[in-house]
């Protein structure tokens, strides 16, 4: 079967040729992958950063986000059979640590990402745990299937915080901050303000339904926020430390930030005035909550509250991979699917 692997330990991928996955240990499926989307995970690979060197071990096949058919379970749980279509939860977890013990899988210490630690997604054929299976209801798009497991970022973020007939403000709206928009207006957030450097992306953010756009380069985003109230949650998807503060300086008393963005390096804040004497909380934000984050991003998909199929901005043949890279690493492009049946 081809396969998009990391080969060796430097920069790039490549499509390989190679054998299907021929054992299946008891309690994993076999999973024929109808398209498959490009992660920001999947770049850092591509480039070989710190983060990727840290973690991985090639060859690997990468890729985590898919949608496909069962072919086949062995044993398993019965929670998928034969021929359902499927997406994924990218995190394998163990089960027995402590948090997965206290019902905090999506924190679990031993945690295997697919696509990572072990074979992934972009391949014409996968093996994976059947209890990371989700089976789709034939209302959601398949183009849609093959986004849900950064939609669960998404939609864990929005969840963490109360934002019921709040004022909502994204900062950095790269794919995941995207789909946060529409998510924190069907969970009852009455504006909602988006704000990036990108033209391109903010573009995208008023696309999905941001009441407002907010270039940094070109207008003081805390003014702005301020203008208009003040902002009640802010969600941190940019990883940048003027963000950081920027979200902090107008957040309102009382008021709560999420942050899934990661800063490369440690960043400074004013904890004094801007967390601890406006009692605000912070909620640090990892992968997804299992199961609660899929149940509620289905039903938002499902229902029609969200449409993911706008946030999808380029796709590509298996084989042009490379295209679909160089449109994720361009900055000018929402989620890039690639489709591989
Ligand atoms: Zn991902
Ligand atoms: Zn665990």
């Amino acid at each position: 079967m081809l396969a998009i692997r990391k080969g060796s330990a430097t920069k790039g991928v490549a499509m390989y040729e190679i054998d299907e996955p021929k054992e299946l240990p008891e309690g994993w499926a076999l999973v024929e992958v109808w398209k498959a989307s490009i992660c920001g995970t999947d770049v850092h690979i591509y480039q070989w950063n710190e983060w990727a060197q840290k973690r991985m071990n090639p060859p690997v096949t990468i890729g985590h986000e898919f949608v496909g058919k069962v072919l086949k379970v062995n044993g398993g749980l019965g929670k998928v059979h034969e021929g359902d279509i499927v997406s994924a939860e990218s995190h394998v977890v163990c089960h027995t640590c402590r948090e997965c013990r206290r019902n905090m899988y999506h924190a679990c210490e031993n945690t295997k990402i697919i696509g990572v630690h072990m074979d992934g997604a972009f391949a014409e054929y996968i093996a994976i745990p059947e209890e990371n299976l989700v089976k789709l209801p034939p209302s959601v798009p398949l183009e849609a299937g093959s986004v849900l497991e950064p939609f669960g970022n998404a939609v864990h973020t929005v969840q963490s915080a109360d934002v019921r007939g709040k004022k909502v403000v994204v900062t950095g709206v790269g794919p995941i901050g995207v789909m946060a928009i529409p998510v924190a207006k069907a969970l009852g957030a009455t504006l909602v303000i988006a704000t990036d450097l990108s033209p391109y992306r903010l573009q995208l953010a008023s696309n999905v339904g941001a009441d407002v756009t907010i270039n940094v380069k070109e207008k003081d985003p805390v003014r702005v926020v301020n203008d208009l109230g003040g902002a009640d949650v802010v969600l941190e998807m940019s990883g940048s430390q003027s963000a950081l503060n920027q979200g902090l300086d107008m957040i309102v008393p009382g008021g709560e930030m999420c942050i899934l963005g990661l800063p490369d390096n440690n960043v400074s804040l004013d904890i004094a005035n801007n967390v601890v004497s406006k009692g605000i909380t912070i909620h640090g934000i990892t992968g997804r909550r299992l199961w609660e984050t899929w149940d509620l991003g289905l039903a938002l998909v499902s229902s029609g509250k969200v449409d993911l199929t706008k946030v999808i901005t380029h796709q590509f043949d298996f084989k042009d991979y490379q295209k679909g890279f160089d449109a994720m690493m361009s900055g000018n492009s929402g989620k890039v699917v690639l489709n591989i049946k």
